[in-house]
């Protein structure tokens, strides 16, 4: 718990599973003097209001961010510019406004221009998540030995980069900063790539089960399950995310369609020294990640036992069941040779 909050008074703009995260982490760690919400629909504020995690419920954008010493748009990435054209007018001159969204060029494209010269736009992203969503969704944990990216647009007030890099230290994550581009080719690779492969594999499996329907379900305990997961995150965030980041992901993708072309090739001929060649060259890549700490080579369930009772016996230090930044990654190469651990791999978006 902080001796002095780094805030008077924050506002969160959206309560699903991050900005709900945000508020239950803020007030454990005690970093806002006051939490002031609003969300989209009456029922999810009314919801907030039950939860009885914040301070205050308020029923328009307008009304929420007035007075905030820190205004967080916790949306869908394609509602940020309209929303940022909207709060405009009643930002308090001083304040630093930012974001979550998965994809930052776009929200610097779509938001910075509606924002006043007297507030500090510092765009972030925390890379952590879950397949979840929606006002109970989210917890005090979640942030924490996570990445958070800032992406501060060039002459942007470094106070202000620092206070935003403190308030999200304090929530237990571990801060970066990098420009929205390079930020958006990184995510591509790490985090949209394997979810877009998630949706593939489940959408192709969906059609077969027209014809085999209970061979799919029954054999479903390998890898297609935690696709399954991956492939049940929300569709809003995840269609804007595709919209938003279409050059780096469609890069990728190229890069990606090249390499399965090869492995088909390799296949259709017989070429099993190319498969082996190549499966070797992977396990290696998740040798090294093992090795310099990002995962376990402990089997699945024995690693999921032992992080449940870690977790128990230590709750009191918030030990998090999330891993770090490499977790995209591991993510995207096993989404390559399917066996993802859901505890093991974060969700990310
Ligand atoms: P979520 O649980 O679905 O919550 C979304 C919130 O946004 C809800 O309060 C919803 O209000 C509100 N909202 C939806 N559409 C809106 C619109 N058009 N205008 C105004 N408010 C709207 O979503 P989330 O997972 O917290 O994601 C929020 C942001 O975090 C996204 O930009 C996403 O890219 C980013 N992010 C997500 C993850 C992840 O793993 N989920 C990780 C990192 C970053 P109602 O409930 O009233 O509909």
């Amino acid at each position: 718990m902080n001796a002095t909050p780094i805030f008077r008074r924050v506002a969160l703009i959206g309560f699903g599973l991050i900005g709900g995260s945000i508020a239950r982490a803020v007030r454990a760690q005690g970093l806002a003097s006051e939490i002031v919400t609003t969300a989209r629909s009456e029922k999810t504020r009314t919801r907030v209001m039950e939860l009885g995690i914040v301070d205050r419920v308020l029923e328009t954008n307008a009304e929420a961010v007035q007075d905030a010493d820190l205004v967080i748009l916790c949306i869908p990435v394609g509602a940020c510019g309209p929303v940022a054209q909207e709060i405009a007018p009643f930002l308090k001159a001083g304040a630093i406004v930012s974001d979550v969204g998965s994809v930052k060029g776009a929200i610097v494209r779509e938001m910075a221009p509606h924002l006043p010269a007297s507030v500090h736009f510092v765009p972030a992203h925390p890379v952590a998540g879950t397949e979840h969503s929606g006002p109970d969704s989210g917890f005090a944990e979640l942030f924490i030995n996570r990445w958070c990216i800032l992406t501060p647009p060039d002459g942007a007030d470094p106070m202000a980069v620092e206070t935003l890099r403190a308030f999200w230290a304090g929530m237990g994550a571990k801060v970066e900063i990098m420009t929205p581009d390079h930020h958006d080719l990184v995510l591509a690779i790490t985090s949209h790539l394997p979810h877009l492969i998630a949706y593939t594999i489940v959408g192709t499996a969906d059609e077969l089960a027209q014809v085999t329907s209970s061979e799919v379900i029954k054999f479903s305990a390998g890898g297609f399950r935690d696709f399954t997961r991956i492939a049940a995150s929300d569709p809003t965030m995840w269609r804007d995310v595709f919209l938003n980041n279409k050059e780096a992901v469609l890069e990728m993708l190229g890069t990606f369609n090249e390499d399965l072309s090869k492995l088909t090739r390799a296949i259709r001929r017989n070429d099993g020294e190319a498969l082996f060649e190549h499966f070797t060259r992977t396990r290696a890549i998740r040798r090294g990640i093992v090795e310099i700490g990002q995962d376990s080579a402990a089997p699945d369930l024995l690693l999921r036992s032992a992080l449940d009772s870690v977790i128990a016996s230590a709750a009191k230090q918030s030990i998090s069941r999330h891993n770090g930044w490499m977790d995209g990654f591991v993510a995207s190469l096993l989404a390559m040779t399917p066996r993802v651990s859901k505890q093991r791999v974060g969700w990310m978006g």
